[in-house]
């Protein structure tokens, strides 16, 4: 038992990772252990020419040895953005893109650039990796991107198409990407159905209403976001409505409690 966390049992490496695959071909990968409001979304696509995994989580397990079929076809690592429950395993993936804003932390991921000095807590885990976890050591590896991706520019994985869309304000180097074909967006942290997260040291709370009221029109039919499930179409503008109206926003003025965060503090993802 840590009697500082009363966290009694340590995870294995097999038991660390879980994986859904969606109806629409896109497979959807969690860290079971990590408490729901700090747990990112993994995305992976596979293409008829190569495949896109869309983050990759904290790193203090391997991805790859976790799930050797990641390595069984060309594969772009792409990073919604930089902060450390979203790149942790970015190094095990020769081919990483990421946009330019956000590539600096890539490559020299500190613990106050990755935001890990503020989130990466123990208090984040219900069971502990199978290493244990330093929250005064934790740092992920550094994973220069080898390709920058900048708006509009086209992930072709042979039968299917991702736009990418430069989407800042979480962070100036926030990505989503969008496939026209199926209406589907995968969202990363800049829309998803938690709090939303605009007071961190490089948000920047205009630029995220400008990308909110562009977001807004596009036709989805689907969200895979960076945290918490996904969501359609009728949820994804209600979520949006409420960032814009201030009722998503804790750094901002005009927060006011909705039935999303009514509940109380819960702890709000990075
Ligand atoms: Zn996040
Ligand atoms: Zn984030």
């Amino acid at each position: 038992m840590n009697a500082a966390t009363g966290m009694a049992r340590v995870a294995r490496a097999q038991d660390w990772y879980s994986s859904v695959q969606h109806a629409d071909g896109i497979t959807q990968i969690g860290e079971t252990h990590i408490h729901v409001f700090y747990r990112c979304n993994i995305w992976h696509v596979r293409g008829r020419d190569r495949s896109l995994l869309f983050d990759s989580g904290l790193g203090v397990v391997s991805l790859s040895e976790q799930f050797p079929w990641l390595q069984a076809t060309p594969l772009l690592a792409v990073a919604s953005h930089s902060h450390f429950d979203h790149i942790g395993c970015h190094h095990e993936f020769p081919h990483r893109a990421c946009h330019c804003a956000e590539a600096h932390i890539l490559a020299q991921p500190t613990r106050d650039a990755t935001v890990a000095n503020r989130f990466a807590k123990l208090a984040m885990f219900e069971r502990l990796p199978p290493e244990g976890f330093d929250e005064d050591r934790y740092c992920v590896q550094p994973a220069p991107a080898t390709q920058l991706l900048a708006q509009d520019d086209i992930i072709d994985l042979g039968d299917r198409h991702f736009q990418v869309l430069h989407v800042p304000g979480h962070s100036p180097g926030s990505l989503a990407l969008w496939e026209a074909a199926t209406g589907t967006l995968l969202a990363g942290d800049a829309v998803y159905d938690g709090e939303l997260v605009d007071d961190l040291y490089h948000s920047q709370h205009d630029e995220y209403i400008d990308t909110m009221r562009r977001l807004r029109e596009l036709p989805v039919r689907v969200v895979h976001a960076g945290h918490y499930p996904s969501f359609g179409a009728d949820r994804y503008r209600a979520l949006i409505d409420d960032y814009l109206r201030g009722w998503r926003a804790p750094g901002c003025p005009l927060d006011a409690p909705t039935p999303a965060n009514a509940a109380g503090a819960a702890p709000k993802p990075a």
